[in-house]
């Protein structure tokens, strides 16, 4: 049992592409309701919620039929600017299903190295998050073209969902992705590959061991997301890395049990037989 996850009551909750699209450039609703109920059904438990959701330029491109991505930067953020009105679209129809209202909260990574819009930002978290509603965060893409430069490369709203997590002080970053949880090797490439159940500190060799990402509109594969993880432990945060295909694993993180991979300084007595530590 991870018995620190039992009594987080603030945690941000971070989904990407792969995890909202089909391979083949649709949307999949069942994803997006599954996810929008059961942090609607956290928010009734009295937990604090935010959804970080990548997926603006992918439903974009749906939104306006278009078979892939242009490679000009002003014309990825034309189709973000669509694809991001269209998500907010489909979360505040699906969270509205269940009685919650939502905010969309668009941030630039730069937001912390400037006081006043940092103490901005943290005051209408909190003020969402205490009237009810539920924020949803994505990177300004009219703004910040380093996301959309970097989608194919490193891409990087997984960074940003743990410098959300710091601005709030969520006690943990749930990181849902398009697999089950941090690989000795990418399982893509080696089917054999085993999985790490806890990771205590991204050193050289665990960085070694990430590799890119695994479909057409994953962004960063596991470097961003090592990442993320180093800066929720360097502030003493927790992270869990797990699938989103059933969101509903996050009933079972947050009851402590042993899904995906949980990155923290916390030594928890897990199952300790992994090489790095
Ligand atoms: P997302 O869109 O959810 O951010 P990404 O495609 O960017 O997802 O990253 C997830 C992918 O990273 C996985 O599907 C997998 O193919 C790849 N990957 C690379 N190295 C590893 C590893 N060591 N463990 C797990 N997944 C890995």
């Amino acid at each position: 049992m991870r018995t620190s996850l039992n009594s987080c009551k603030r945690i941000v909750v971070k989904v990407g592409t792969s995890t909202l699209m089909y391979p083949n450039g649709n949307i999949n609703l069942r994803t997006i309701e599954k996810l929008a109920r059961v942090l609607s059904e956290l928010r009734n438990e009295g937990k604090e919620v935010v959804l970080v959701s990548s997926g603006a330029i992918g439903v974009g491109l749906r939104k306006l039929q278009l078979a892939k991505r242009p490679a000009s930067i002003p014309e990825q953020q034309a189709i973000a600017a669509v694809g991001q009105s269209e998500l907010m679209h489909i979360y505040s129809k699906f969270f509205g299903e269940y009685g919650y209202t939502v905010g969309q909260v668009l941030l630039t990574r730069d937001v912390t190295d400037y006081p006043t819009s940092r103490k901005n930002v943290i005051n209408t978290f909190n003020t969402l998050i205490r009237q009810g509603t539920v924020p949803i965060v994505n990177e300004n893409d009219t703004v910040a073209v380093e996301e959309i430069e970097h989608i194919t490369k490193y891409g990087d709203n997984d960074r940003l969902s743990a410098i959300v997590a710091k601005l709030i002080n969520a006690e943990l970053l749930i990181m849902l992705s398009d697999i089950d949880g941090f690989y000795h090797e990418n399982p893509l490439l080696n089917p054999t590959a085993e999985m790490f159940d806890e990771i205590h500190e991204i050193n050289d060799d665990v960085l070694k061991l990430a590799g890119g990402s695994g479909s057409d509109f994953g962004t960063g594969g596991m470097l961003t997301k090592l990442a993320a993880a180093e800066y929720c432990m360097q502030n003493g945060q927790q992270m869990v890395l797990a699938n989103g295909d059933h969101p509903e694993v996050i009933y079972q993180i947050i009851a402590g049990e042993k899904i995906g991979t949980l990155f923290t300084t916390d030594k928890q007595g897990g199952f300790l037989n992994d090489p790095i530590r």
